[in-house]
């Protein structure tokens, strides 16, 4: 069995930041340790290549427990209010990236390239020599063994004085994380809340959407839980053959996807759930419906079907029209629709309504919900209770935020708080020296 002092289980985000900051560290403090990261993908970092539609949202201005859900949310409070945007992006530029908000203020590479993240990281990784990484070479179990733990890989078989489980969580799982780690995890009497798909579309009942693919349309989309309004976000829809899309759904995901796993929408039991898009989030329904009166009072012979165009997506609008059982047939003239028509018209515009049909596509999911339990972790150091010196980070723990950089910046943030937690551990157990075999 070879010995190493760090195993780091996963190159992703997480992973990668916890090697590079702890190698600082330990140079810091003259500990010779080596930290061998093991990846089962053949290349690290390939899910970051992925991110933000390939320029990599990686912090938002913003920060705390408040943008995130899940048991470990508020626990995570004071450590992402330490490690604020700010430490972030001040950690990237040390390694060579410059970094910039938007104006929502959201934090990406200048360059606005995420591959120069991943090429910022990889080139002071290869320049560690603390550093080892070895790809193609999944660990399939972790066992405690007389103080330190026994790492078994696909290849080998190691022992080593620290645990860094970085493996991820099951969304996308071409891009590697595929929730293997979660049964490690369990296999080791470790608590993981049920996993669930988030940030992801939203499959809908009927067929409704088929001859409606590819309009996207601003709104505000609402999700209702038995018959309460229980979050409204605005922005972009994006509608696909069967399912609606776009970040107010993505953001919307979350409690739909919960209530499919868990039967509750953000912690409370409820028995249905519904989503209301409103086509005119900026107008009251009386103020459109006089736009609607005053477009056919005005506007000089048109028919029904026309009606729609200049005001909405024409096939949009007259989707919404034929299945909200109106009588006027579309090739008559618009000025047959009579007030109570152009109520009950724009009632339907300000409240379409979709059935979600079942739980999302981990596939086109970015970000998982669910994951090792808040009770298993140190809240100050990520160390699981159950088995010192094993510590979990990233989206394997069971803490999710919405979308604008805060997954990242919970790899990241989660990467630092355990580097330091491992250094000083490391510190005061071996008393400046491990030995270090970088040929194992
Ligand atoms: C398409 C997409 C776009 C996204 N965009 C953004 C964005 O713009 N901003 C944002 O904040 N977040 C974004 N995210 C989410 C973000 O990428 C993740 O939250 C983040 O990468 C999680 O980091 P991690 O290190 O925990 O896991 P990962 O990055 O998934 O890394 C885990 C690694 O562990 C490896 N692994 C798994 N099991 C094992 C094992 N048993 N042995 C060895 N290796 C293993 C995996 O192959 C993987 O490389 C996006 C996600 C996706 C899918």
């Amino acid at each position: 069995m070879k010995k190493i002092n760090i195993a780091v289980i996963g190159g992703g985000a997480s992973g990668l930041f916890y090697a590079m900051t702890a190698a600082d560290l330990l140079k810091k403090e003259r500990i010779n340790a080596q930290i061998t990261v093991f990846e089962k993908e053949n290349r690290i970092g390939r899910k970051l290549l992925a991110t933000g539609n390939g320029k990599c949202n990686l912090s938002n201005e913003k920060s705390g427990g408040a943008f995130y859900s899940g048991s470990f949310a508020q626990c995570a409070d004071t450590l992402l209010q330490k490690y604020n945007a700010q430490n972030i992006a001040g950690k990237f530029k040390r390694y060579g990236l410059y970094c910039t908000p938007d104006s929502e203020g959201r934090i990406y590479p200048y360059s606005r390239q995420a591959s120069a993240v991943l090429d910022c990281m990889l080139i002071k990784l290869e320049g560690e020599k603390s550093v080892v990484v070895k790809c193609g070479e999944a660990v399939n179990r972790v066992k405690a063994e007389n103080g330190d733990y026994a790492v078994v890989t696909d290849s080998g078989e190691y022992r080593s004085d620290y645990v860094i489980m970085a493996f991820g969580g099951m969304a996308t799982p071409s891009l590697g994380s595929d929730g293997s780690g979660f049964g490690l995890l369990r296999s080791m009497g470790i608590t993981v809340n049920k996993p669930f798909p988030s940030l992801c579309p939203v499959y809908v009942q009927g067929k409704r959407l088929k001859n409606l693919k590819g309009i996207r349309c601003k709104c505000a989309a609402s999700l209702i839980a038995d018959g309460d309004m229980l979050k409204t976000e605005y922005g972009e829809l994006q509608i696909t053959e069967n399912a609606l899309s776009g970040i107010c759904i993505f953001q919307l995901s979350r409690y739909i996807n919960e209530f499919f796993a868990l039967g509750t929408a953000d912690g409370k039991k409820v028995a249905k759930i519904l989503i209301d898009i409103d086509l005119f989030p900026d107008m009251a329904e009386g103020e459109l419906f006089e736009l609607l009166k005053w477009r056919r009072d005005n506007i000089e012979k048109i028919t029904v079907e026309q009606y729609f165009i200049g005001l909405v997506n024409k096939r949009l609008g007259i989707a919404i029209y034929k299945e909200s059982g109106f009588e006027v047939p579309l090739d008559s003239d618009a000025k047959t629709l009579d007030n109570d028509d152009l109520l009950n018209l724009a009632h339907c515009l300000k409240s379409w309504r979709f059935t979600p049909a079942g739980p999302s596509k981990w596939d086109n999911a970015q970000v998982t919900a669910g994951g090792i339990s808040a009770h298993e972790l140190d809240r100050n150091t990520l160390e699981i209770k159950k088995y010192p010196n094993v510590y979990c980070i990233g989206e394997a723990v069971d803490i999710d935020g919405i979308c604008g950089g805060y997954n990242l910046h919970w790899a990241w943030t989660s990467a630092l708080v355990c580097a330091g937690a491992t250094v000083r551990s490391a510190k005061k157990r071996f008393n400046g020296g491990i030995a270090n075999d970088k040929n194992t």
